[in-house]
């Protein structure tokens, strides 16, 4: 008997080591890895700057506390402040810790204000942001909030998309609103540019702060360091995590001053986080991430690969009268395909061929491999995907 709390169900295999984009398993073979830790190995793995940099940070200190001045924790939350729309930035060790940060932010700012009963948050169908009591009752989804009753007060829910009902259920008593602007968990869907529009501007006339989920989008994901910057819509606060710590554990809560106006000495903390091995880390994925060219690639091979993918959909099984692929969406290299049947089963199907992607809802498998791919190694992807739908005909 195992000695694990079995909160998950495995499959058999388990790997060495890894080298860029492959993972090498203890059955031998040696597998595409294009789910990534679940968005997290933005850099592959062993990125050799990273390495580098950790080495190095692991002979010299690990762990200090918040009650000293820390090496490179200046630097990060500039870096993140001079690239984005956020003037201060918060550090925890997990995205669930960042959502938690952005929430309790907006309960303080408008308890700052003396609106104590402004603390409601709208947030959407289908979202996930996180295992804790207040990122599953944000999330109100059956499946990771049963058995977990009572859900903690304060969440409205409505359609992912649907402005007229956010209109709806607005009230005084509103203080954010909390969304994923491409749905992750929830199968790889984007929102609409006019919809996010629609909420920065509900935001705008009733003083409610707007929280984006980017811990699955986020980190150069869509080709842009943050979703927000393809939809041209700013947020008052925003959740990172994943991609950011290239497989170490780091969150940040990014936030303009006004949202982050209540916190003060004291408000909130984390005894690991901003610890100095999580702050080098996180510099050394910048490092590379904000290089000339880099997000351009992500872009560029995004782009490659779904049309790739739409190939596949649309001129290969013309004679399917439905198609195996029944949508591509996504953008970057946060890819989702609906296929028609089990998208678990297909996952495993893949994986036995030597590609790792990840199941998410509404039957989509979800394609997030490391930001330093190319053309080639989409290619190499293609030549599985195919072979394996070829099966399922
Ligand atoms: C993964 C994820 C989280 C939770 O992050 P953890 O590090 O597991 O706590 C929250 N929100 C979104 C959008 C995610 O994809």
């Amino acid at each position: 008997m195992s000695a694990v709390l079995p909160v998950y169900s495995r499959c058999d295999l388990q790997f060495e080591r890894g080298e860029g984009i492959y993972l090498y398993g203890d059955d031998g073979k040696k597998y595409i890895d294009f789910a990534a830790g679940i968005a997290v190995n933005s850099l592959g793995h062993a990125h050799p700057h990273v390495v580098e940099e950790m080495t190095d940070q692991i002979s010299k200190l690990l762990h200090v506390s918040n009650l000293y001045k820390i090496d490179g924790l200046e630097k990060l939350a500039s870096r993140l402040a001079d690239n984005t729309f956020a003037d201060k930035i918060f550090f925890c060790n997990s995205g669930a810790e960042a959502v938690e940060c952005g929430l309790k932010m907006i309960r303080k700012y408008h308890f700052e204000k003396g609106n104590e009963n402004k603390y409601r948050v709208i947030t959407f169908e289908g979202s996930f942001h996180g295992r804790t009591m207040a990122t599953i009752s944000a999330a109100k989804k059956d499946k990771v909030m049963r058995g977990f009753e009572p859900a903690l007060d304060g969440f409205d829910q409505v359609p992912f998309g649907d402005l007229e009902a956010v209109k709806n259920i607005v009230s005084d008593r509103t203080a954010g609103i909390l969304i994923e602007p491409i749905l992750g968990e929830g199968g790889i869907l984007p929102a609409e540019k006019e919809f996010l529009q629609g909420l920065r501007k509900i935001c705008d006339e009733n003083d409610i702060l707007l929280f984006f989920d980017e811990i699955q989008c986020g980190m150069g994901r869509t080709g842009t360091l943050y979703a927000y910057e393809v939809f041209g819509v700013e947020p008052d606060i925003l959740s990172s995590a994943k991609g950011l710590g290239n497989g170490f554990p780091i969150g940040a809560c990014l936030a303009n001053d006004k949202a982050a106006s209540g916190m003060t000495a004291g408000s909130h903390g984390s005894t690991y986080g901003n610890n100095p091995l999580a702050m080098r880390v996180g510099n050394a994925v910048l490092d590379i991430i904000l290089e000339d060219g880099f997000l351009e690639n992500v872009k560029e091979t995004g782009d490659y690969f779904i049309s790739e993918l739409n190939k596949i959909k649309d001129d290969t099984y013309p004679q399917n009268e439905v198609g195996f692929i029944e949508e591509v969406r996504g953008m970057g290299l946060m890819i989702g395909v609906k296929i028609k049947g089990d998208s678990r089963e297909f996952v495993s199907k893949l994986r036995e061929k030597g590609l790792l992607t990840v199941a998410a809802a509404d039957n989509v498998v979800r394609i997030l491999p490391p930001l330093i791919i190319t053309k080639k190694d989409v290619d190499e992807a293609i030549v599985i995907l195919k072979n394996a739908i070829e099966e399922e005909r």
